[in-house]
């Protein structure tokens, strides 16, 4: 490829809304331009980037015993209303109607989907396990589309799910995709850290977030100084406190699947229904708050809204208007028609504060909290305290005690085991053995591509431009002639650039006639590992310069020594 014919508008000046390093230096070099809110065209240097992440994911997913397939982005509704997902997904699911009136969604995720295509074909255990993946558009209507490609609502996401016929097999292959991953962040060479993460799943239920330690990153980690502990601080933050007398049961986070009406919720938990609050919920408007919850002895239909908390809290919406906007347990606002939104948290009444055993939303499709002491688990205005159990920094480590330190990741990827959840919702059923059905067992594994790409530059940049792993690069190399317009200059580039293509080497030729000056900038800009430059003094003495990005070192080599410097 060369530079002149190459499609890569670089940028002297920052888009406004790019906040983060990511986000500017992607948009700067040339590598991405806005389409629409959380919506990205990416050009080819950004695509080069986004293929080479591709294909290392891709390779060690087929190495792992992953076969690639390809699903449709729209999803008709039926299979979500099969797991129950339809109405509890909320606003985050961008939902179509086709000419019929039929509705559909764009994919969000693909377990429905997936476990559809299986139930029909895997019938016995001699055709497990099997995993299943592809590289494909997904689409989340963000609540807040920020920072690039960190939070888009249309993503490029490797999502792979794994079958098997129990609970063994399961995690046997959780261990081969933690494994996987554990080789992909390390060929890209990304400083990450396996962190276990929160997991809403059932049947011994893993899960493991891959999180890229970056300072812009949205996750906090604590991590253990002496072992390999590491956990998101929401994970540690969730182990049970203790309860204080034997009236008391610790608080503990509950996966509640399925559970769409307050009746099936409370026999889910298995919780007298006379001492359930059915559901509290405030939404911050402008600083504001508005509350509404159901008591025990309320019908469902009976929401009633205090306009009045503690003083700082006021009423600033109409009775319903509040209950339109209120959120925070979903299972419950979907039984009663209101949509989760991301910032609502959960309150619970402060008139029932000396009640045990409640259950309040824990803010998240699928979970809730259970054995909720109210005046134990929530502080004085009534928010969960989780946020009061954090981890700290200096925090005992919960496995060998050593102190623990924190730091701040991006989400790169998840691993999580799903169990029986979709299998048994949507009849996916195989013989075992003995002649008898069962439920698959499944897990469910994402990558997130673009992400991945900013977390590698928000990881790696200076105030040059771009530092990219060599792995990712959009080239490897970057052969720059000095001066383009010397007929002697340029032939002699050309055929370094011949010899590196040909050593192996994905390499850019930049033949452009602009000044050194300009090249060498967008040279930082977008971040080749290797330049080599020819000049007058590689024309007349054989003498080609090399720079190294990450560690600024130049050196002069000469022309029979330059190819193994560039390996
Ligand atoms: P987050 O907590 O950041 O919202 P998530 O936990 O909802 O992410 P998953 O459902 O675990 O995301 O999806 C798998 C991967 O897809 C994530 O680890 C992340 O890399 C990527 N991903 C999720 N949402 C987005 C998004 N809005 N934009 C870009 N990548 C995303
Ligand atoms: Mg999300
Ligand atoms: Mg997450
Ligand atoms: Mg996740």
């Amino acid at each position: 490829m060369r530079a002149s014919n190459l499609y890569a508008p670089t940028l002297r000046n920052t888009p406004a809304e790019a906040e983060i390093a990511s986000h500017q230096l992607m948009y700067r070099a040339g590598m991405i331009r806005k389409v629409a809110g959380g919506m990205y065209t990416y050009l080819p240097l950004g695509w080069r980037v986004i293929r080479k992440i591709e294909e290392i994911i891709r390779e060690e997913m087929d190495a792992a015993g992953g076969q690639e397939i390809g699903m449709p982005i729209l999803q008709p509704s039926e299979l979500w209303e099969e797991s129950g997902r339809w109405a509890a997904y909320g606003d985050e699911m961008m939902r179509i109607k086709d000419r019929h009136g039929r509705n559909f969604c764009l994919g969000p995720t693909h377990e429905e989907m997936i476990t559809d295509l299986v139930r029909d074909e895997v019938s016995s255990y001699k055709q497990l396990p099997l995993m299943l993946y592809q590289i494909q558009d997904k689409f989340r209507d963000e609540r807040r589309p920020r920072f690039g490609l960190m939070r888009s609502r249309e993503f490029i996401m490797k999502d792979l799910y794994s079958f098997d016929k129990d609970i063994e097999g399961m995690n046997v292959s959780y261990q081969k995709m933690y494994d996987a991953y554990t080789n992909i962040y390390t060929r890209m060479g990304l400083e990450f850290r396996p962190v276990e993460a929160d997991n809403g799943a059932i049947g011994g239920g893993h899960s493991h977030e891959f999180t890229v330690l970056a300072e812009a990153g949205e996750s906090n980690i604590a991590y253990c100084t002496k072992c390999d502990y590491a956990a998101s601080d929401e994970k540690a933050a969730l182990s049970p406190i203790e309860a204080a007398d034997e009236n008391e049961l610790p608080l503990e986070k509950v996966a509640t699947p399925g559970t769409n009406t307050i009746e099936s919720l409370v026999e889910f938990l298995n919780v007298p229904i006379e001492k359930t609050i059915k559901a509290v919920a405030y939404q911050s408007d402008n600083g504001k708050l508005v509350l509404a919850f159901v008591r025990g002895d309320h019908d469902v239909n009976e929401v009633k809204v205090i306009n009045q908390v503690e003083g700082a809290l006021e009423l600033t919406m109409a009775e319903d208007e509040a209950i339109k906007n209120a959120g925070g347990c979903p299972g419950f606002m979907s039984a009663i028609g209101i949509q989760p939104s991301e910032d609502v948290l959960v309150l619970v009444d402060p008139t029932v504060m000396n009640m045990h055993n409640a259950v309040a939303g824990a803010n998240e499709v699928d979970a809730h909290y259970k054995n909720v002491n109210p005046k134990r688990d929530f502080n004085a205005e009534g928010i969960i305290v989780t946020d009061l159990r954090m981890v700290k920094e200096g925090d005992a480590c919960p496995h060998c005690g050593a102190p623990m330190k924190m730091t701040r990741g991006i989400e790169a990827g998840q691993v999580f085991t799903l169990g029986t959840k979709y299998s048994q919702a949507m009849g996916a059923m195989f013989l075992d053995e003995q002649g008898k059905q069962q439920p698959l067992y499944m897990g469910c594994y994402g990558i997130g591509v673009g992400r991945t790409m900013a977390a590698a530059i928000e990881q790696n940049n200076d105030e040059n431009g771009i530092i990219w792993p060599r792995a990712i690069a959009p080239f490897e190399v970057v052969v720059v002639a000095v001066n383009a317009k010397k007929d002697d200059q340029l032939a002699y580039s050309e055929e370094i650039y011949k010899e590196c293509k040909a050593a192996g080497f994905d390499t850019l030729l930049d033949d452009r006639k602009e000044r050194a000056g300009v090249k060498f900038k967008d040279c930082d800009l977008i971040g080749y590992p290797l330049r080599v430059v020819v000049g007058p003094k590689a024309v007349e003495e054989n003498q080609i310069e090399i720079k190294v990005r990450k560690t600024g070192e130049m050196f002069t080599v000469s022309r029979e020594e330059y190819l193994d410097k560039v390996k």
